[in-house]
């Protein structure tokens, strides 16, 4: 399972990983929700019990470089990528449940053109940022317990 998973994510890169990171990548690709360095650490401690905060903030740090990862900013949180290949610039746009946390990433050659071309007229240097889009999935609108103002709030958008 947890090779599978791995396997999975390193289709396409030229990577090796070494255990610890492989430990970590295997803690963030199994959870279904971003999750923040310090929830990373809890669990990575189970087995490596002497770990702290630097270790894994390197780790993570390399997956971003090498784009196995996003930083959702405002959370201060971190996800797998979604996608097989590693491409040098990588952009994605993620939708996040606002309620379970889940995300849902995808890929727009358009949106991205647009942007391209809109910060080009106004000589802005874009960097590699995640566009990300809240929402609420699929999942938690058929959960009765959310708020029906919540869903109403939504649909009006
Ligand atoms: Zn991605
Ligand atoms: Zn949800």
């Amino acid at each position: 399972m947890k090779n599978e998973v791995i396997n999975k994510l390193l289709a396409d890169r030229d990577i090796t990983l070494t255990s610890l990171r492989q430990e970590i990548l295997v803690i963030l690709a199994l959870s279904n929700k971003p999750m923040g360095a310090y929830d990373i650490l809890n669990q990575l401690k189970k087995k490596r019990p002497n770990a702290q905060p630097p270790t894994v903030y390197r780790v993570l740090n390399f997956f971003l470089e090498v784009k196995l990862i996003h930083r959702i900013e405002a959370q201060n949180a971190y996800v797998c990528c979604s996608h097989a290949s590693g491409q040098a610039s990588h952009k994605a746009i993620l939708l996040l449940c606002q309620t379970c946390g889940k995300g849902f990433e995808f890929e727009d050659k358009a949106i991205f053109e647009s942007i391209a071309k809109f910060s080009k007229k106004n000589s802005i240097a874009l960097d590699d940022t995640l566009i990300q889009m809240n929402g609420i999935c699929q999942n938690c609108l058929a959960n009765p317990a959310i708020s029906a103002d919540t869903v109403k709030r939504l649909k009006h958008v």
